[in-house]
């Protein structure tokens, strides 16, 4: 095998894809990364057999033991950090700030949080001693207890902009939880994704409780959500596949966990600190350069702070360096494609077209090579532009003023996605009153900062469900309850 050929691991195997393989390019020099291979439906159904095969076994095996393996896996994948970053520096294009704090290390410690989740109790916490008691029933009183199962084979899904860290926080609770898995990367960038596969192989997992299979989503993607071994699909990535990937698995009632589409509400209040809420902006705009689905790239700002509010992120777009994410200062780094570049500029042009006023970037920089666009302000957008409407996943930011507090809430409740909305005030009543009016799945007050302990999901065509600590573990689990007389 070539130093820049990866392989898939099935049923504890490390193969070649049977459709053959195909390039990876890194989106900044645009230069061959390595090959991917490609997986036939034949191997996606051996990837899921084997994974049903392996479930008795595993789900019956000890929580310390899995434990035990998830942190022997983080402990491998820390050892090779410094393999891994490099290489998922190249796939993704992601700058070294992005790659060094985020792309790997929360890998390593999502596999430890896990590793602790699989001794977290897997009944439901009642008072010490007692058990949950059904009323009265015709023989007499019936006692029960609830248990969190295993759901079985779980197909996780991921998308292109964090590969290893999407797949570390799905395949954590999901092992932790007795389940097992086949995991599908996105097609953009699976290189790593296959590294981490053979890391868990090595950390000492059976055969078949953790398999990896890479290809498109047209073949591989849709041969896994299809198969009949697989009992759950847990899917990231945009809001149209989610719903298709939905509508085949509610066929067979399979389970899911659907994150998807964002489109972040960032409201800005008159009484706010300004400058909190512009660099909470600017740095989510620039953030892996947009493309993350949490960001507050839709900002509403009141009236009387409107010009202020622009004025500001004007000014920071000229600070925002792009180029070779390789450059220590770099802050805004390529798109993972020419795919997706094109999907975003098409969109800016749409933007300006419904009314929406070009005040920074809307053209590709000066750049020889790689997929970059410009981060783009536009300002004075009505909330039906299809700028404010749609998802970028790019470095784009869109302003709509508004006037009052129903306002706000009114239009940042317009649009189909509920994942992630920020409020900026310094009135904390208001803050709270807001909160609670926003039909979004997760509220930002006065900070971006996440709290990966709380539960996360979307509301509306965000998605169905919700990881995030313990309620990742639940979300891999069916409760079941088992009752005796007495
Ligand atoms: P996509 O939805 O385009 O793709 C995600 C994955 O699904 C890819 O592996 C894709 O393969 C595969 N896929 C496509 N069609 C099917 C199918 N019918 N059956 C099974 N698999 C399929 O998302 P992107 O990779 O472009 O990622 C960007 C999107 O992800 C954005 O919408 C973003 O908001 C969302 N996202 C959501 C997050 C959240 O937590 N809510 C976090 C991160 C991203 P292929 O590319 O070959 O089609």
């Amino acid at each position: 095998m070539a130093a820049n050929e990866f392989r898939m691991l099935i049923g504890g195997d490390l193969v070649a894809g049977e459709v053959g393989s195909y390039d990876i390019v890194n989106p900044s020099t645009e230069h061959v990364v390595g090959q991917a291979p490609e997986a036939s439906s034949a191997q996606v159904q051996a990837a899921a057999a084997a994974a049903a095969d392996a479930f008795g076994a595993w789900s019956r095996t000890k929580p310390e033991y899995r434990a035990e393996l998830l942190s022997r896996a983080a402990d491998l994948l820390r050892e090779r950090v410094p393999e891994l970053v490099p290489l998922v520096q190249a796939e993704t294009g992601a700058t070294q700030r992005v790659t060094e704090t985020m792309q790997v290390p929360t890998c390593v410690d999502r596999l430890r949080r896990y590793a602790r989740g699989a001794m977290e109790p897997a009944t439901i916490p009642l008072p010490p001693g007692e058990t949950m008691t059904t009323a009265l029933a015709p023989g007499g009183l019936m006692s029960a207890i609830a248990v969190r199962q295993p759901v079985g084979v779980v197909a996780c899904i991921t998308p292109y902009n964090f590969p290893i860290v999407n797949m570390a926080g799905k395949i954590g609770p999901a092992l932790a939880m007795g389940n097992t898995v086949v995991v599908k990367p996105a097609p953009q960038d699976p290189l790593a994704v296959t590294v981490f596969g053979q890391i868990m192989h090595e950390a000492g997992f059976p055969p078949g409780v953790v398999n990896v299979v890479t290809g498109s989503g047209a073949e591989a993607g849709q041969a896994l959500v299809a198969s009949a071994d697989v009992d759950m699909v847990s899917f990231t990535g945009s809001t149209p596949v989610g719903r298709a990937i939905g509508e085949v698995a509610g066929r067979d009632m399979k389970r899911l966990l659907l994150e998807l589409g964002g489109k972040g509400a960032g409201i800005v209040f008159e009484d706010a600190d300004l400058k909190t809420a512009i660099s909470t902006i600017v740095s989510a705009w620039a953030f892996h350069s947009g493309q993350i689905c949490t960001a507050p790239t839709r900002v509403l700002a009141q009236r009387g702070v409107y010009d202020q509010v622009v004025g500001g992120l004007q000014l920071a777009a000229g600070h925002l360096k792009v180029g070779d994410p390789l450059e220590a200062d770099t802050i805004v780094g390529p798109l993972v494609s020419a795919v997706q570049r094109d999907r975003v500029e098409a969109l800016i042009q749409t933007g300006i077209s419904q009314g929406g006023e070009l005040v920074a970037g809307g053209q590709r920089p000066d750049i020889e090579t790689g997929f970059y666009v410009a981060p783009t302000l536009l300002a004075g957008c009505k909330p039906d532009n299809a700028a404010v409407q749609q998802e970028f996943f790019g470095p784009v930011v869109v302003v709509v003023a508004f006037d009052d507090e129903d306002e706000a809430v009114a239009t940042a409740n317009s649009t189909e996605f509920g994942l992630y909305d920020y409020v900026f005030t310094a009135d904390t009543s208001r803050a709270m009153r807001v909160a609670k009016q926003l039909r979004t799945g997760n509220v930002g007050i006065n900070t971006a900062q996440r709290n990966h302990e709380a539960p996360f999901g979307g509301f509306k065509m965000s998605g169905v469900g919700r990881d995030g600590g313990s309620f990742g573990l639940h979300a891999y689990s069916e409760l079941q309850s088992i009752i005796w007389p007495g």
